[in-house]
């Protein structure tokens, strides 16, 4: 679908017709929050966690929250109703507004608030199959990863580097540590324990950071929170991406080095399939 109905600011409008002031902090100071959240068969995926992370977000950085979680829900419902796929990647934003350009906040300014659908692409049956390889890079992003900021350049230059060098992911390190990657949480297992870095203002608490505390929980697969050296990442038994768009997806070549035998792993195979018994129930 070419030109899908969108919601901007109370209206539902085609795609190409929705505009925005060029004064909207959004677009001047990247001064915004955003969301995705994937759609299986119509229904929302892990809803309450994502918008429990919007909420946090806007609080985090002081915009106002313009609707209630029923009135969120009703909109979100509204944009994906009105799109023909059954598996949909919402896609939202609020910005502060539209003000005068000067850097702190406006007295009074209205948020901008904006939502979107496309269809969800998810990895391919052979990239599951084959696993995918990453690059390792310096993480030179601001110190509040925690927040779901539109002020991506630091991912977007990550992910380009990527691109570069024609591999699905960057994993970030910070100090000597593991952060994550340019819009995935990353994992490492060793010796069947499953370990991922602390939810600090490091990262980004994917709504699949939960979920993976949840299925090894339930499937007796030890996970710890903690620190993650680079050398421990190279050493890693299976290194493993996490995100709405990845689900969870295996990495088997890091900086063009095998991750354990250079396939994807037990545990990896355990928490897919229980991934997808979570997505059907
Ligand atoms: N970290 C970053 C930087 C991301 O952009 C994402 C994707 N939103 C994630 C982690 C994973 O989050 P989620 O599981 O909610 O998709």
């Amino acid at each position: 679908m070419n030109d899908p109905l969108v919601y901007l600011n109370g209206e539902m409008t085609p795609l190409s017709e929705a505009k925005i002031p060029v004064l909207d902090r959004g677009f001047i100071f990247g001064d915004g929050v955003y969301e995705v959240i994937p759609i299986y068969k119509r229904r929302m995926f892990r809803a309450e966690q994502h918008m429990a992370r919007l909420f946090r977000s806007l609080d985090a950085i002081g915009i106002p929250n313009p609707h209630d979680l029923d009135q969120w829900m009703a909109l979100i419902n509204k944009v994906a109703a009105a799109y023909p796929a059954d598996d949909q990647m919402v896609y939202l934003q609020v910005t502060r507004g539209v003000a005068r350009r000067a850097h702190a906040f406006p007295a009074t300014v209205t948020p901008t608030v904006f939502i979107m659908t496309n269809p969800l692409v998810l990895p391919s049956a052979e990239a599951r199959a084959a696993g995918v390889s990453c690059v390792s890079m310096d993480d030179k992003r601001w110190l509040h990863c925690e927040i779901k900021s539109v002020s991506l350049l630091g991912n977007v230059l990550a992910a380009q580097y990527a691109a570069e060098n024609e591999v699905t992911e960057a994993i970030q390190f910070r100090d000597g540590c593991l952060t994550e990657g340019s819009s995935s949480n990353v994992w490492i297992v060793k010796n069947g324990v499953m370990a991922g870095p602390p939810k600090d203002n490091l990262i980004l608490e994917g709504i699949r950071y939960g979920l993976m505390q949840e299925l090894c929980a339930a499937h007796g697969i030890p996970l710890e929170e903690r620190r993650i050296s680079r050398e421990e990442v190279f050493a890693a038994d299976e290194v493993m991406l996490s995100s709405a768009t990845k689900e969870v997806l295996p990495v088997v070549r890091i900086d063009g080095q095998p991750v354990g035998n250079g396939v994807p792993g037990p545990i990896y195979k355990k928490l897919y399939e229980a991934y997808q018994a979570a997505k059907a129930a």
